[in-house]
């Protein structure tokens, strides 16, 4: 069976699906993996270490148009999907939009969209979204703590002593607690707010404060990801925020809710008490991001206070992100191939809810 693995398109993107360590396990397993040159370079893995691999390497037509299984990181941009063989399949992780899934249809691929894999115990070796995650949280801590004008340690000195700066992580999912840890190692002083009580215990035991707000409803679903709160608790939360912010010296907010625009949880008031020099990175800018005044994609100042809207933020450390997705990348290739072919049991969910189209079919809008 043959995987092909062509350079990603994207701007910005300098991922690649599969590394040469890992492409070459696969190919110790039996797979046959053609990446196109130059896929890897951008993430620092050249062409030769591939082949050292034994990977072979080949242009773009054959590695898309001649391949049982396309892997990439972004989906194929649709002024490309001609190129895709009929009846090939594709792993990657883009966003399941309707008339995008609908393209994948036509072209009748067997599309795999890794956004949608379950948060199973059994998925976690593929958990794209964790993986990456990890890489963005750990980054936006690194980009405030080059933004803000001050040191994050604690400093004395001979020139007088600097006190720790404060951190606020707003959203203590998988980016969240990797943001926690990350400024904690450079010395800061951290706190973190999520709605789902469960995360008190992560965030204490990463030594951050965890901020307590008492919230009546339930805020948690059964597959344990945050619900959308009532406008009645959500109003309570922008209060209690606003005071929070106030003493922050960078605040990280990464709240999502799978599926929906992100929450508001920084009105541009909440931005008028913040200290000037504080610096606001929010991850959530890919889905409309959690300050009100967020510009995905670029930095802006208001009343001294930036404000950074980061768009993948994990590509900015190829290398890694590139090393954590071609192992998860490879896990699920493990598991939807069976002695050569693709093994869709659809009553099985990873192969259930990742499977977007087949045959030419939607499966999933
Ligand atoms: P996410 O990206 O969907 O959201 C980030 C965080 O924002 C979450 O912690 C969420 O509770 C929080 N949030 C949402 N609305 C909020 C609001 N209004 N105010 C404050 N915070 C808000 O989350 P994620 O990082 O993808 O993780 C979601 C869950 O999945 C977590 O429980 C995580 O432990 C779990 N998970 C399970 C597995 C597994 O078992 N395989 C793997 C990874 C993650």
């Amino acid at each position: 069976m043959k995987i092909g693995v062509p350079k990603e398109v994207g701007a910005n993107e300098r991922r690649v699906a599969l590394t040469p360590d890992v492409a070459g396990r696969l190919v110790k397993g039996g797979f046959d993996v053609v990446i196109e040159r130059g896929a890897g370079v951008s993430a620092f893995f050249p062409d030769d270490a591939y082949t050292a691999a034994g990977v072979k390497v080949g242009d773009r037509s054959s590695v898309i148009g001649q391949s049982d299984i396309v892997a990439q990181v972004q989906g194929p941009v649709p002024g490309e999907l001609a190129s895709y063989r009929e009846g090939s399949a594709l792993v990657a992780f883009f966003q399941p939009t309707p008339e995008y899934i609908r393209q994948l249809a036509q072209r009748k691929l067997t599309a795999f969209s890794l956004v949608l894999l379950p948060r199973i115990t059994r998925a976690q070796p593929m958990d794209v979204l964790s993986s990456q995650a990890t890489v963005a949280g750990y980054k936006a801590v690194l980009l405030a703590a080059s933004t803000t004008g001050r040191l994050l340690p604690m400093l004395v000195t001979a020139a007088g002593t600097l006190p720790a700066a404060r951190v606020l992580v707003l959203g203590a999912g998988v980016a969240g607690l990797q943001a926690i840890a990350t400024a904690r190692r450079l010395g800061a002083i951290v706190s973190a707010f999520d709605v789902r009580p469960a995360v008190k215990e992560q965030v204490q035991s990463l030594g951050a404060t965890f901020l307590e707000m008492a919230i009546e409803e339930h805020a948690e679903t059964a597959g344990g990801y945050a619900k959308e709160l009532s406008e009645e608790t959500h109003r309570k939360e922008l209060a209690f925020l606003a005071a929070a912010v106030k003493d922050a010296d960078i605040v990280i907010s990464t709240a999502a809710i799978p599926g929906k625009k992100a929450p508001i949880l920084i009105t541009a008031a909440a931005v008028q008490g913040m200290k000037p020099g504080a610096v606001i990175v929010d991850l959530a800018a890919e889905t409309g991001g959690n300050c009100e005044l967020t510009e995905p994609g670029t930095e802006i100042v208001r009343n001294g206070v930036s404000i950074l809207g980061p768009l993948n933020l994990a590509s900015t450390l190829p290398l890694h992100a590139s090393q954590m997705y071609a192992k998860n990348v490879s896990a699920f290739l493990g598991h939807v191939v069976q002695d050569g072919k693709l093994r869709l049991d659809f009553e099985d969910p990873i192969i259930r809810d990742t499977c977007v189209t087949h045959a030419g079919e939607v499966r999933k809008s």
